[in-house]
């Protein structure tokens, strides 16, 4: 059957009705005075959404794009940067940076562990002539299904006072709170296939004021993705260059959704779905890939010891029309991935757990009773 396809995988993530619709509208010129006030009203949600009085500035980009603004803005070749590493998005950054000259240290865990602040701490306090410029991390790292804790390492970096944090929120925004004013976090880059609801194509970086004084005078060349002419034409309600206008619609119609209903809710609902499938996970006896303290609310990895991931992603796919993720880099047929973030409710996580309860039935799976998962995540949900 056609049409019934199930989107459980980081992103792209499903996307509400109401802004589907709203993107299927003709477009407008980007200079006319409508799109001025559509532009106004999307940017002060935006920061909203970010919890900043700052700059949130919007890309043609993938979340990538958000990334690569997000350094080459604020640092100059040769400059030493710390960058998290324990998984491939980390990893993306290391490479980022060393693709723009900078001097690359890696703070390095095990894929499917949490960064340790305190060999951020170690590094930071270490630097009396203050040479760090960045401290760069991945705040939940979608390859594994970890979230690192982002407020203990930039308490090191706020000791350190003079570096900047850079952080990649691209599966926090709009899924986990974190209060970028409250923590001053300087650079968040994001991505609006993710919590946003929306599909591929636009990226996301908040600016503070601390990261604008080192914009003055950071020397990697730029163009395109030069922040200052975003920065201007936000200033007057515009944009440097032609936006996408059909996204900017879905983007105005799923922001007006995250408002009506409010930044607790909806913080709520990951965290009350993330648990629920993973007491799911467990109760289904399948070896959960990220400890507890330390679970993404984007992404729940599974590394399952009796089948293959790569099988129960196939059947839950062919039979179900349900697309999970799998592993990537060496992770590639060790793990899947069920996404739970953006327009996802509790019932689409019920859903997933029951076919995946009749997936491993299928494959073979022992010491399950089928129903166990499906009455883990009710629990759950009747907690809540
Ligand atoms: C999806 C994602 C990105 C961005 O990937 P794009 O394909 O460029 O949109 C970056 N970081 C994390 C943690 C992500 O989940």
């Amino acid at each position: 059957m056609d049409g019934k396809h199930m989107l459980m995988i980081p992103g792209p993530t499903p996307v509400p009705e109401g802004v589907l619709l709203a993107q299927a509208k003709h477009p407008i010129g980007h200079r006319s005075s409508e799109f001025g006030e559509l532009i106004s009203e999307v940017n002060s949600n935006l920061k909203w959404l970010h919890q900043t009085e700052s700059d949130v500035l919007t890309l043609t980009a993938s979340g990538t794009g958000a990334m690569e603004a997000a350094i080459i803005n604020f640092l100059s070749p040769g400059d030493r940067v710390l960058c998290g590493c324990n998984g491939k998005f980390g990893d993306r950054w290391a490479e980022m940076s060393e693709a723009f000259g900078l001097q690359v240290e890696r703070v390095s865990a095990e894929w499917g562990q949490s960064l340790d602040p305190d060999a951020f701490g170690a590094l930071l306090d270490a630097d009396t002539n203050r040479t760090i410029k960045a401290v760069i991390v991945t705040h939940s790292e979608t390859s594994t299904g970890v979230l690192n804790d982002l407020e203990a390492i930039n308490r090191y970096v706020k000791n350190h006072g003079r570096c900047l944090i850079i952080v990649d929120a691209v599966t926090s925004v709009g899924a986990i709170d974190i209060p970028i004013d409250e923590w001053e976090l300087d650079v968040v880059a994001s991505g609006s296939q993710k919590g946003y609801m929306i599909p591929p194509g636009l990226g996301f970086v908040a600016v503070g004021p601390k990261a604008w004084d080192a914009y003055k005078t950071a020397t990697i060349p730029k163009f395109y993705f030069d922040l200052a002419p975003y920065r201007k034409s936000a200033a007057k309600d515009s944009t440097p260059f032609t936006p996408p206008i059909n996204l900017m619609y879905g983007l105005q119609a799923a922001l007006q959704m995250m408002r009506a209903e409010g930044l607790s809710n909806i913080f709520a609902r990951h965290e009350r779905v993330t648990r629920a499938a993973r007491e799911a996970v467990k109760a289904m006896g399948l070896p959960l890939f990220a400890p507890d303290e330390a679970a993404s609310r984007a992404v729940t990895a599974v590394e399952p010891a009796t089948v293959e991931a790569e099988r129960v992603r196939s059947v839950m796919k062919k039979q179900f029309d349900i697309a999970l993720a799998g592993g990537q880099n060496q992770l590639k047929g060790r793990i899947f991935r069920i996404g739970h973030l953006g327009f996802v409710s509790d019932r689409d996580l019920l859903t997933c757990i029951a076919a995946l309860e009749a997936t491993l039935h299928e494959l073979g799976h022992e010491n399950m009773t089928p129903g166990v998962g499906v009455a883990a995540a009710t629990r759950v949900f009747s907690m809540s």
